[in-house]
């Protein structure tokens, strides 16, 4: 049987390995094997939403081993730490607990097709301090480290006394692209539940003073003008402070500092600028790559170098126009893998893949629990079509339901949305442990 293994089980690697399994690993026309360095996927755009506490990840998470077992492939859970293309192998460290001990040996997979989906993370641009002191929202583990980090301000900064005054939490967001963003949104809700459970006291000025930091001219540099303009605008309504166009000098532990000599007093920083497709892409036995690790691809997404060897998502680097790269968006992770299924059915029937091409639907802006901006692709020459408030809102949480409809499908998807509406019953709007 021809052996596809899929490294990076995310927004595209997920989907793929999912539609694989149920057309060529259940009628054993292929053997598909994904691998990933967790046990479980949590879809990447959600984890603002972790770090502000409103999403409760227990229950938002797939278990790779399960849902390998319903989709027909294999899970190997482990990093990817090296290729080895004259053999067809991957290599997979092992896997070791909290205290070292090892669970799991280091393996290699071999391959016929190999598929790397391993994503991004963040890119510190070599800011002094920046790696040090900053919080970035890569993983779930680092989105939950940012929710007990504020959690822990507020309740540091707090008078229990009565004869201290309160202090206000200094929150820096570095990055006004759409993670800054929706996060600094975000925390503006997170506080109002803390308040309402008494983790912020309501007198004396304690409060998150949130301070958003951009390099750009604008917050949302890469979206359209209009889209800016209104966002800013509701950012400073929610009484977030907002600087653009004064790049980050230095991070250290309690402050920013902006090219300009502007201070900006931090008790919890948070990187949201930038990003790079990890280190080991770079190291993968001569495959071609960009100044950020992307893998170069060619319109059929396989690597310039190796015609085995194919990528998709954050980690590739692939044309969209003659000046213009397919985005890192899970919108683009999502079309190459519905790509990239054809295409491989299409190589083990021994047809050519075809050729990918990015269709950009627009972009949506999480504003808050209520309200969203964002403008949409219209159809050839009528140009974007500019959205605001709840139905804009209404369509971002669509975005999330389709991922899953694409997983895991439609009646799971429905049960899970369900079970998510009736815990609001029974929890705080915010996770508050
Ligand atoms: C906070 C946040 C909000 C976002 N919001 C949006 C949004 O609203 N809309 C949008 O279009 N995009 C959004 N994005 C971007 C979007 O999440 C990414 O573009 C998308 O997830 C990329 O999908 P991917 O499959 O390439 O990688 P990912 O979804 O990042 O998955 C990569 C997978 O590879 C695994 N992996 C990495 N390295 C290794 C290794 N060495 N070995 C084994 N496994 C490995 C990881 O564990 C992960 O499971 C957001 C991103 C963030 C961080």
């Amino acid at each position: 049987m021809h052996r596809i293994v899929i490294v990076g089980g995310g927004a595209g690697g997920l989907e793929l390995a999912t539609r694989l399994g149920d057309r060529l690993g259940k009628l054993e026309r292929a053997q598909v094997t994904l691998v990933d360095r967790w046990p479980a996927h949590v879809w990447k755009p959600l984890l603002h939403e972790v770090a502000t506490g409103s999403l409760d990840t227990s229950t938002h998470q797939i278990t790779y081993a399960a849902h390998a077992h319903w989709h027909h492939f294999g899970f190997v859970q482990g990093e990817m730490t090296g290729l080895n293309r004259s053999n067809r192998e991957v290599s997979v460290a092992a896997v070791l607990d909290n205290d070292g001990t090892e669970i799991t040996p280091a393996r290699n997979i071999p391959y016929d097709t190999l598929v790397l989906a391993l994503g991004s993370r963040t890119h510190f641009f070599g800011v002094p301090g920046a790696q040090e002191h900053a919080i970035t929202l890569d993983t779930l583990e680092q989105a939950e480290l940012l929710r007990k980090r504020l959690l822990q301000a507020c309740l540091k900064k707090r008078s229990f006394t009565g004869d201290v005054k309160d202090e206000a939490v200094n929150v820096a967001i570095i990055g006004a692209g759409a993670t800054g963003v929706e996060l600094a949104a975000g925390l503006r809700r997170m506080e109002d539940t803390f308040r309402q459970f008494g983790l912020l006291s309501s007198e004396n000025g304690h409060e998150m003073r949130i301070s958003l930091l951009e390099a750009g001219a604008r917050v949302l540099p890469a979206l359209p003008e209009k889209v800016s303009a209104a966002t800013h605008g509701s950012l400073t309504d929610l009484g977030i402070s907002i600087s653009v166009s004064d790049p980050v000098n230095c991070v250290t532990a309690n402050a920013v500092e902006t090219k300009s000599g502007h201070l900006v007093p931090a008790d919890v920083t948070i990187w949201a600028a930038g990003i790079k497709a990890p280190d080991v892409l770079a190291s993968l036995d001569g495959l071609a790559t960009n100044r950020i690790n992307q893998l170069k691809v060619l319109k059929t997404l396989q690597s310039e170098t190796d015609e085995n060897i194919f990528a998709l998502g954050d980690c590739a680097s692939c044309a969209w126009t003659d000046s213009r790269m397919v985005p890192p968006r899970a919108q683009a992770a999502h079309q190459q893998a519905m790509f990239l299924f054809k295409a491989l059915i299409a190589r083990i029937g021994g047809r050519a893949p075809g050729s990918f091409s990015y269709k950009d639907y627009g972009s949506l802006i999480s504003l808050g629990s209520a309200t969203a901006v964002g403008s949409l692709s219209g159809r050839a020459r009528s140009g974007n079509i500019f959205v605001q408030g709840l139905v804009a809102r209404l369509m971002y949480a669509a975005l999330y339901r389709k991922h899953l409809i694409a997983v895991s499908g439609l009646r799971q998807m429905a049960i899970a949305a369900i079970a998510h509406g009736l815990r609001r019953f029974a929890t705080p709007r915010v996770k508050l442990h």
